[in-house]
């Protein structure tokens, strides 16, 4: 079943791309884990499903461990800094660098790992008050700091849109952080790729298709509603 709800999603992904004229081939689906249980992974796994996101970092830690280990482990959720060791050493990609500081400690760990952790700037494209992130003006300077650090590559950036039922209303967000990529105009998300999007949840992500999103992070829409009253 939830490998026929990851089609159903690479199939809608795919339609908005061609409305758009985009590649579909650019879209990565993002598998959205968290709180569920590694069977479900498991099953993903076996229908050829090899990007999963996480929000907690213990959560995150315990099935990197468990699990197969070709996965490619996103962390999505907002990062506090003294947990950063403990993803720092297979951790494919953070989603949510919106500070120096938190920069800074995944340099730090990064280096210690001999490695360079890929990391994506989250926009608060709408201003949210209950969101993290940076506003599109501190977005400059955080990018360049990013920047100058040897063991973090900048590779585009990450946005959450309010929750609304009417998807229509976030694509005016969406526009804007591809916007705000391009006006970033830095060498590091400038390679052939082009830079990261990391935009569009289950309510959503058809909209943040049609508007340039490199990957939709989707949880509901795959695995069904979360139940947080076990965790
Ligand atoms: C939980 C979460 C998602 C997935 O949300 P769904 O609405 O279940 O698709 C995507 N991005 C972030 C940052 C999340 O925390």
């Amino acid at each position: 079943m939830l490998k026929e709800n990851l089609e159903t999603v690479r199939e809608q992904v795919k339609e908005a791309c061609e409305r758009a004229g985009r590649d579909a081939g650019k879209v990565t689906v993002l598998a959205v884990s968290k709180t569920k249980p590694n069977a479900d992974i498991e099953e993903l796994y076996a229908a050829g499903q090899r990007d999963f996101g996480e929000n907690y970092v213990q959560e995150l830690k315990e099935k990197h461990e468990t699990l197969p280990k070709d996965i490619r482990w996103h962390m999505i959720g907002h990062l506090q800094r003294n947990k950063v060791k403990y993803i720092a050493p297979f951790v494919y990609m953070i989603h949510s660098v919106d500070s120096v500081s938190l920069a800074d400690t995944i340099e730090k760990e990064a280096a210690k790992n001999n490695r360079s952790i890929p990391v994506l700037i989250e926009v608060n494209a709408a201003h949210e008050d209950t969101k993290f992130g940076v506003t599109p003006d501190e977005l400059p300077a955080l990018a360049a700091h990013i920047e100058s650090l040897p063991h973090v590559e900048l590779a585009g950036l990450m946005t959450s849109a309010p929750y609304t039922e009417h998807p229509e209303e976030n694509r005016q967000y969406f526009r804007m952080l591809a916007e705000l990529a391009v006006d970033m105009n830095l060498q590091s998300v400038n390679n052939e790729k082009g830079p990261v999007l990391s935009m569009g949840m289950s309510n959503d992500y058809i909209v943040a298709a049609e508007e340039g999103s490199t990957c939709v992070r989707v949880g509901t829409s795959i695995f069904g509603a979360r139940d947080y009253s076990k965790s």
